[in-house]
């Protein structure tokens, strides 16, 4: 493939993407020259909604493969294109349908509410999804004695346990972006921005989430900052959620709690191989009918229980 300019690349991709009626969602994390050329950019709750509520027939997901995924179960009569297949979420991978059902079979009255960071198969054994947006919501859908096995990410699962005041069982795996941020590299950050407010993913561990002002979804924290009187923010997510709060214009300073908030898969995904997708119409993301349909099902229940 010819590396043409960025310029040239955003260019060719609206022109392409108007004429094939192409939508493109992107997520957050995504760099920021794929943010500006998408039509629609949030979190994963949001893609979902997002990818159903599209017009046209054809929709291109940047984001890692279990964004693009949701999408093609949620919208079967429509093609979905992926620009990066490889790109893939090693939380989402951590967890195989083997080990929820052995949990099942130990535990038959268990709920399994899974995080939508997960591939097909483990939401297809799931009784209902959840995103960062919405775990508490799902989550008090369901009576305080009722035991539920929250997969794959045991921080979001001990966060949401602690703020609801609630046991889960949990699958303990976790992102390995958020994850990494330590108390000290938060402490090092305020003693250089001293006054500023701390928001944090719940991705990130319970210690952090301890010393926040705010504990939410890249949505959640987006909206934060841009509603907070305050100027000075120090955020814990990915670094790509900086550019979409500067596009508000809303004259924040934001600085990160980490310089290793950075997720190596979404930012896999470049203009070059968006521009290659939509010119080659690849590559086209199927999910087996008999597990889309199971899928589908936990889903549904999350946009209809979590919205
Ligand atoms: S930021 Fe973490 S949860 Fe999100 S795709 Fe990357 S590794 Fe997965």
């Amino acid at each position: 493939m010819i590396k043409k300019d960025e310029q040239q690349l955003i260019q060719a991709i609206r022109n392409l993407k108007k004429e094939k009626s192409i939508y493109i969602i992107a997520h957050y994390y995504q760099r920021e020259a794929i943010q500006d050329i998408a039509d629609f950019v949030g979190d994963s709750y949001s893609m979902a909604v997002a990818a159903k509520q599209s017009p046209g027939n054809i929709i291109l997901v940047a984001g890692v493969d279990f964004m693009a995924e949701s999408a093609a179960i949620l919208c079967p009569d429509k093609m979905v294109l992926s620009p990066e297949p490889l790109a893939t979420c090693p939380m989402a991978n951590s967890i195989s349908a083997a080990d929820v059902l052995a949990y099942k079979e130990q535990h038959p009255d268990s709920i399994i509410v899974s995080y939508v960071n997960t591939p097909a198969e483990i939401k297809a054994v799931s009784d209902i999804c959840c995103t960062s947006s919405n775990a508490e919501k799902i989550i008090n859908r369901f009576p305080q004695e009722t035991n539920i096995y929250f997969i794959p990410d045991q921080n979001l699962a001990v966060n949401v346990a602690h703020k609801l005041g609630r046991k889960l069982d949990y699958f303990a795996s976790f992102c390995p972006i958020h994850a990494r941020v330590t108390k000290e590299d938060l402490v090092k950050q305020q003693e250089a921005e001293p006054g500023a407010m701390f928001a944090v993913h719940p991705e990130c561990g319970p210690e952090l989430v301890a010393m926040a002002d705010y504990c939410g979804s890249t949505a959640g924290i987006i909206n934060y900052v841009l509603t907070s009187p305050a100027d000075k923010f120090i955020i814990a997510t990915e670094c790509g959620v900086i550019h979409a709060i500067n596009k508000a214009n809303a004259n924040k300073q934001l600085f990160l709690a980490s310089e290793d908030l950075i997720c190596p898969n979404m930012k896999s995904i470049t203009l070059d191989k968006i521009l290659y997708s939509i010119e080659q119409m690849q590559t086209i993301i199927t999910v087996p009918e008999n597990i889309r349909v199971r899928a589908a099902m936990a889903l549904e229940k999350m946009i209809a229980y979590g919205s």
